[in-house]
C-alpha cells in the first residue's frame, strides 16, 4: 500500500490501536518504508542540495511512543539516523535514567534534512516537510508525542516558549519539553528534561 502525502488542516488526534493482525502490522512497515523511500528522494525545499542524507527517523511502527526533534546535524545528516551526535548521546543517557527502551520509540524531527550550519529551519522550510511528520503519526499511531524544543512545539502546536509548555497534555497527545541540545548547553535542564520523559513513561502506559 503506497502512501499518499496529504495537506492536513491540523495533525489529526488518533487513538493507539496495537494490532495483532499480522497483515496490519506489515501494512504498518511498507507504509513507513514507502515514507521513509518518499523522504530519501524528496526535492521539495532547498535543503535537499546541501544535504548529505535525508533523515526520517527510525524506530517501531506501531509505536506507543514519539519523540520529535528539530532538524538532522552534522552526524544525523552523515549517517541517515536521528539523534546520534552529542545530543543524541544525552537523549539515550535521559531516556535511560526515565526507564525509557530507545528501541521501543519511534524518533523523528520535524525536519528531515539538515540545514547549513545547524541554522533554524525557516518557515517555507517547515511548510514544506511537515506533512511528512503528519503521515509519519498517521503510521505509527502513538499513543504520546513528545516535542522537543521550540522549533517543533511551534511547528506542531503553532505555540512557543518551552516553560510554559511543559507539564501540559496538549490535544490529547502532544507534550513539550526542552530539546537535548538545549540541555546539552545548560546541564542544569537535564533533572527537568528527564523528569518530563520520567512523565511519558506513565502517559503511555494509560
Ligand atoms: S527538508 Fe523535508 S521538504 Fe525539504 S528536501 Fe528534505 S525532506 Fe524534502
Amino acid at each position: 500500500m503506497s502512501v499518499r502525502i496529504q495537506r492536513v488542516s491540523a495533525i489529526q488526534k488518533e487513538s493507539l490501536s496495537m494490532p495483532e493482525d499480522k497483515n496490519l502490522l506489515q501494512m504498518n512497515r511498507e507504509d513507513l518504508r514507502s515514507l521513509e523511500d518518499a523522504i530519501s528522494a524528496c526535492r521539495l525545499c532547498p535543503l535537499s542540495q546541501s544535504r548529505t542524507l535525508a533523515v526520517p527517523g527510525a524506530g517501531p511502527a506501531p509505536a506507543r511512543l514519539m519523540l520529535v526533534g528539530e532538524a538532522p546535524g552534522r552526524e544525523e545528516d552523515l549517517s541517515g539516523k536521528p539523534f546520534v551526535g552529542r545530543a543524541g548521546r544525552l537523549l539515550d543517557a535521559a531516556l535511560e535514567q526515565a526507564g525509557l527502551d530507545r528501541s521501543e520509540i519511534f524518533i523523528t524531527s520535524v525536519i528531515k534534512c539538515r540545514p547549513p550550519n545547524n541554522r533554524k529551519p525557516l518557515k517555507k522550510e517547515t511548510t514544506s516537510c511537515l506533512p511528512y511528520l503528519e503521515a509519519q503519526i498517521k503510521i505509527v499511531r502513538p499513543k504520546v508525542v513528545c516535542l522537543l524544543g521550540n522549533t517543533a512545539a511551534a511547528a506542531v502546536l503553532g505555540r512557543q516558549g518551552i516553560q510554559a509548555l511543559r507539564g501540559r497534555i496538549w490535544q490529547e497527545r502532544f507534550v513539550v519539553t526542552y530539546h537535548p541540545a538545549a540541555v546539552l548547553r545548560n546541564k542544569n535542564l537535564m533533572a527537568d528534561f528527564v523528569s518530563d520523559l520520567e512523565r511519558l513513561n506513565s502517559l503511555q502506559d494509560k
